[in-house]
C-alpha cells in the first residue's frame, strides 16, 4: 500500500519512507491512500488471539511492505511481559452493564503513550534497513511530559538511533521529570530547557529547518527525525487497540458481532481519535466518535460549528498531556472528510497559519455531525469525576480518564443514546498524585515520588512496579540549557 500527503495527493511513498521521514516535505501529513476493510470473518479470527497477534494482523494490511513475521517479532518485543505488566496488554474493564474502560496506561511509562512508542522505533529501525539507509536516525523530541519518557523508552538502545529530549524545566510534573532524568541506555539523552513547553518546541523546530545543522549532522553520518504523533508509526499501532477492544467485548458476550460500540477519547493532538475513526472506516461498528476536551475546548467548539478558532486563552490544567490548541492530527482527518481534496486541505491551514482560524465546508460539517460528538470537562468536573469514581465504583482513575468519563456522562445526558459505550483511559492515576489525592478529598502530604506511597495506602491500590521503583534510582542527567543553547547541545550529543 502506498501513502500520500495531506498536501499532495499525487505524492506516492511506501509505508517504510513514510514512516522514516515522519512529515511530510510539503509539510503535510503521510496517509495511507487507502483504507483497508475488515469484516465479521476478520473480527471473529482475532476474538480469541492474543493481543500481539491482534497487532500484527491489523497493521499487516496497512504495511505491506513489512512481513507477517517481523510485524509479529516487533508485536512480541513492543507488548511482551518485559514491557507491559498485564498479559491482555490493553484490558477492558467493565464498570456496568452499558460502560467499559480501555485501560491503555500498563506499559513501561504508565501512559497511552507506550502503545505506539514501544512499536515505532522497531517500525522506524526495520524502515532504516528497508530503504538502505545508511545514517543513524536521531530523534528530537520535545516533550510536555508524556511523550518524552515514552520515547525515550522505546528508543533505548535501539541500533542505528538516538533520542534527544527537552523538556521545560519547570513545565513537567516532577515525578514526569523523575522518570526522565533516570532513563537508561546508550543512546539516549535528556535536557531541561529553561522557558515552558513552547520555547523548548520552537528550539526543536528551528533546529530540524536549520540546513546548516542538518549537513553538519549529515557529515557526521546522522539525520534528524520526529516521535511525535504526526508521523504515521505513531497512529497506526493506536488502530489496533480500537478493534482489540471490540473482539474483548464480543468474547465476554457484552456485545454481539456486529453490535455498534462508541468511543469516548481524552483528547489533545486528535491523534488518539484519529485512530478510532481509521478503525470504524475499516469496518469496525462504531457508533458516536465522542471527543473529551479540559477546559482548552477548542475542539468541543469546532465539532459543534464547524469553525476552528485557535484564537482563545491557553489553560494549564490538572490533564496536562491535553492543554493545546491546535490538533496537528484533524489535518488527516479534514484530507479524508474532503474526499481526499489537497487544494482544500492546503487553504485551511494556510487560513489557521495566518488568521489561527477557518471554517470548513457545509459537507465537512455534515460528516463531523453525524460521526463525532465534541464535549468538555473544567477543573472541578474532573475532580468530581475522579471521586465519584473511586467512591461509587470503586475504580481509580486519572485526571485524563476522568475528563473523557465526564463527557461521556454529558453525551448521555444530552442524547439519550444507550448504544455500549467505551471511555478511553490514557495514564495511570498515580502520574498524577497530587490532584488525584485532592480530588478524593485527601491532603497530599509531600510531593513528588513520595506520594505514590501515600496514594497506595489511602486507596489500596498497587502502583505500577516502574513508578513505585523510582524512588531508588539514580539520576543520570542534570543537563540543562538557555533556549538558545539547543542547538549545542544536540552538536555534543551527536558529536
Ligand atoms: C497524549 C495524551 C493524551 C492526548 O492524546 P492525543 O493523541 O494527543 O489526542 C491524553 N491523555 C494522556 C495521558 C496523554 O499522554
Amino acid at each position: 500500500m502506498n501513502y500520500y500527503s495531506t498536501r499532495n495527493r499525487a505524492l506516492r511513498q511506501t509505508a517504510a519512507e513514510s514512516i522514516k521521514m515522519g512529515l511530510s516535505r510539503d509539510g503535510g501529513l503521510l496517509t495511507p491512500c487507502e483504507i483497508p476493510q475488515i469484516d465479521g470473518a476478520f473480527l471473529q479470527s482475532l476474538t480469541n488471539a492474543r493481543y500481539q497477534e491482534r497487532a500484527a494482523r491489523v497493521m499487516g494490511l496497512y504495511l505491506t511492505d513489512y512481513t507477517a513475521e517481523e510485524l509479529l517479532q516487533f508485536a512480541e518485543n513492543a507488548y511482551g511481559p518485559d514491557k507491559y505488566d498485564t498479559e491482555a496488554v490493553a484490558p477492558v474493564r467493565k464498570v456496568d452493564e452499558n460502560t467499559h474502560c480501555l485501560e491503555l496506561w500498563h506499559g513501561p511509562t504508565s501512559a497511552f503513550k507506550d502503545m505506539a512508542l514501544q512499536m515505532l522505533p522497531q517500525l522506524l529501525s526495520a524502515a532504516l534497513r528497508k530503504t538502505g539507509e545508511e545514517k543513524t536516525v536521531c530523534i528530537l523530541v520535545a516533550t510536555s511530559g508524556d511523550t518524552g519518557k515514552a520515547a525515550m523508552e522505546g528508543f533505548a538502545d535501539v541500533p542505528q538511533t538516538k533520542i534527544m529530549v527537552f523538556y521545560p524545566k519547570d513545565g513537567v510534573s516532577q515525578i514526569q521529570e523523575a522518570q526522565m532524568v533516570t532513563q537508561e541506555g546508550a543512546n539516549v539523552g535528556v535536557c531541561a530547557v529553561v522557558g515552558n513547553f513552547d520555547d523548548a518546541q520552537a528550539g526543536v523546530k528551528r533546529i530540524f529547518s536549520d540546513e546548516k545543522m542538518r549537513s553538519t549532522l549529515a557529515d557526521r553520518g546522522y539525520f534528524l527525525s520526529s516521535a511525535n504523533s504526526i508521523n504515521w508509526g505513531r497512529i497506526l499501532p493506536q488502530v489496533v487497540y480500537y478493534i482489540s477492544a471490540y473482539c474483548d467485548l464480543l468474547r465476554d458476550g457484552a456485545i454481539k458481532l456486529g453490535d455498534k460500540v462508541n468511543f469516548c477519547v481524552p483528547t489533545g493532538n486528535f491523534g488518539d481519535i484519529l485512530a478510532a475513526y481509521y478503525a470504524k472506516h475499516m469496518g469496525l461498528p462504531v457508533g458516536k466518535l465522542i471527543c473529551a476536551s479540559n477546559r482548552n475546548d477548542v475542539l468541543t467548539d469546532f465539532l459543534r460549528t464547524g469553525v476552528y478558532d485557535r484564537n482563545r486563552p491557553f489553560h494549564t490544567t490538572m490533564s496536562p498531556s491535553m492543554d493545546i490548541l491546535v490538533s496537528s492530527n484533524l489535518e488527516r482527518l479534514l484530507f479524508d472528510l474532503s474526499g481526499e481534496n489537497d487544494a482544500e486541505v492546503r487553504d485551511y491551514m494556510a487560513r489557521l497559519a495566518k488568521d489561527g482560524k477557518y471554517e470548513v465546508s457545509d459537507a465537512i460539517k455534515a460528516a463531523l455531525k453525524e460521526q463525532y460528538w465534541g464535549g468538555f470537562c473544567d477543573e472541578s468536573g474532573t475532580a468530581a469525576t475522579i471521586a465519584e469514581y473511586y467512591r461509587n465504583k470503586g475504580y481509580l482513575i486519572d485526571t485524563h480518564t476522568a475528563v473523557a468519563a465526564n463527557v461521556m456522562e454529558q453525551y448521555r445526558q444530552a442524547t439519550g443514546d444507550e448504544t455500549v459505550t467505551v471511555f478511553v483511559s490514557t495514564a495511570s492515576p498515580y502520574k498524577f498524585c497530587n490532584h488525584v489525592l485532592t480530588a478524593i478529598g485527601e491532603t497530599p502530604e509531600s510531593d513528588g515520588v513520595a506520594l505514590i506511597d501515600q496514594l497506595q495506602r489511602v486507596s489500596g491500590v498497587t502502583a505500577p512496579r516502574r513508578l513505585a521503583a523510582l524512588t531508588g534510582k539514580t539520576r543520570r542527567f542534570d543537563l540543562w540549557t538557555e533556549k538558545a543553547g539547543m542547538d549545542n547541545v544536540v552538536l555534543e550529543f551527536l558529536k
